[in-house]
C-alpha cells in the first residue's frame, strides 16, 4: 500500500483528495489531528544494532586478505592465543561456552553456520555484543558442493549475517579445513582469507572426552596459536574442557585475542621476521603467498582426517 493510501486509511474520515475512495466530509480537520495521524502512519521501526565495544574491529591486515592463513605466525614469541569455535551456534553448547568466556573475561572467535544462525539469531547477536569476533563457515557445511552451490551459500550466509547483526565480516573458515573445495575457491574469489588453525583440541574425533581435548591443546601449545574447537550440539566435552584450558593458559602467562587481533600480531611479526629472524619460515616478499595444498593434505592425514 502506498504512503498516500496508508495516510488516507488513517485520515479516511477527513479525506478530500480527487479520486479517493473514502467519504468526503465537509468539515476540515484540525492541523494537530493531521500531524498526529501522519506521524503514526509514516515512521518505520528501525532495527536496533548490537553494541560493539569501542576500538573493536574485525579488519584483516592487507597482506592476509584473500590468501590461505595457516602458519604465518610460526616462531612468534608473544604469549597470545586465539580460541576459535566452529559449527555453531547451538542451543546447548554455545551458551555454556559464552558463559565460560565471560566468566574469564576471554574474547574468542566463532565461525558460524548459516543454518544455525537462522534458527538462533539471538545467540549471534549475543556473540557480537560480548565482543567476540565472527567469521563465515558456509550455510550448510557440505562436504563436496559444486561451484554454483558454494558461491550461492557464501552470498546467502553474508546476507543472513547482515540481516541479523547489521554488519559484515571478512573472516572465513572452510568446512573440514579443505582448501581445495568449491567453498574455498568461492571465498577466495570474494576476497576472504581462508583461516585455518595451528592447534586443535581434536574434539570431533571418536572416543573423545574433556580430558583428551585439554591434553591435545596443551601438547601442541605454542605462542601465537589459533586453536580449533567446536561449539556444535554434541560437543559437551569441549564445553567441559574449556574452563580448564583457559585456567592453564592463564597460569602459563597467555593472554587471549580474537582471530582479527591475532592476524594483526602475525602481520607485525612477519614485518619483524623479514629483517631480524634468520630462520623465519616466511619468504622475503611483501605479501604472504598462499600455502601449497600438498602440505595441507599432509597435515590432515596427520590429524586423522577427522571432520572439522
Ligand atoms: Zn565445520
Amino acid at each position: 500500500m502506498s504512503t498516500v493510501r496508508t495516510v488516507c486509511t488513517v485520515l479516511s474520515a477527513f479525506c478530500g483528495l480527487t479520486g479517493c475512495q473514502y467519504t468526503v466530509v465537509p468539515d476540515a480537520p484540525k492541523a494537530t489531528e493531521i500531524a498526529s495521524a501522519v506521524k503514526v502512519a509514516a515512521i518505520p521501526v528501525k532495527p536496533v544494532e548490537p553494541a560493539l565495544p569501542s576500538g573493536y574491529s574485525w579488519d584483516v591486515p592487507e597482506s592476509m586478505q584473500g590468501v590461505k592463513i595457516r602458519n604465518q605466525g610460526k616462531g612468534i614469541q608473544k604469549k597470545i592465543v586465539a580460541l576459535t569455535f566452529d559449527d555453531g551456534p547451538s542451543a546447548n553448547i554455545t551458551p555454556q561456552v559464552l558463559e565460560t568466556l565471560s566468566a574469564n573475561n576471554v574474547k574468542a572467535t566463532f565461525f558460524l553456520m548459516g543454518l544455525h544462525m537462522k534458527t538462533r539469531p539471538e545467540l549471534v547477536k549475543e556473540i557480537v555484543s560480548k565482543g567476540h569476533a565472527i567469521g563465515g563457515h558456509t550455510y550448510t557445511h557440505l562436504r563436496n558442493p559444486d561451484e554454483y552451490v558454494a558461491e550461492e551459500e557464501i552470498k546467502r550466509w553474508d546476507s543472513l549475517f547482515r540481516d541479523i547483526t547489521r554488519r559484515t565480516t571478512r573472516l572465513f573458515r572452510p568446512p573440514f579445513g579443505n582448501l581445495r573445495s568449491a567453498y574455498s575457491k568461492a571465498a577466495l574469489k570474494a576476497g576472504y582469507p581462508l583461516i585455518l588453525w595451528t592447534n586443535t583440541g581434536a574434539d570431533t574425533t571418536r572416543h573423545i572426552n574433556a580430558e583428551k581435548v585439554y591434553t591435545a591443546v596443551m601438547e601442541q601449545l605454542h605462542p601465537g596459536d589459533i586453536v580449533l574447537l567446536h561449539d556444535s550440539q554434541d560437543k559437551q566435552h569441549t564445553a567441559t574442557a574449556l574452563p580448564h584450558i583457559i585456567k592453564t593458559l592463564k597460569e602459563k602467562g597467555y593472554t587471549f585475542v580474537t582471530v582479527p587481533e591475532m592476524l594483526k600480531e602475525w602481520d607485525a611479526f612477519q614485518g619483524q621476521g623479514r629483517s631480524k629472524v634468520s630462520e623465519s619460515p616466511l619468504k622475503s616478499t611483501t605479501h604472504t603467498k598462499p600455502e601449497k595444498i600438498e602440505k595441507t593434505e599432509a597435515v590432515k592425514e596427520k590429524e586423522g582426517a577427522v571432520a572439522r
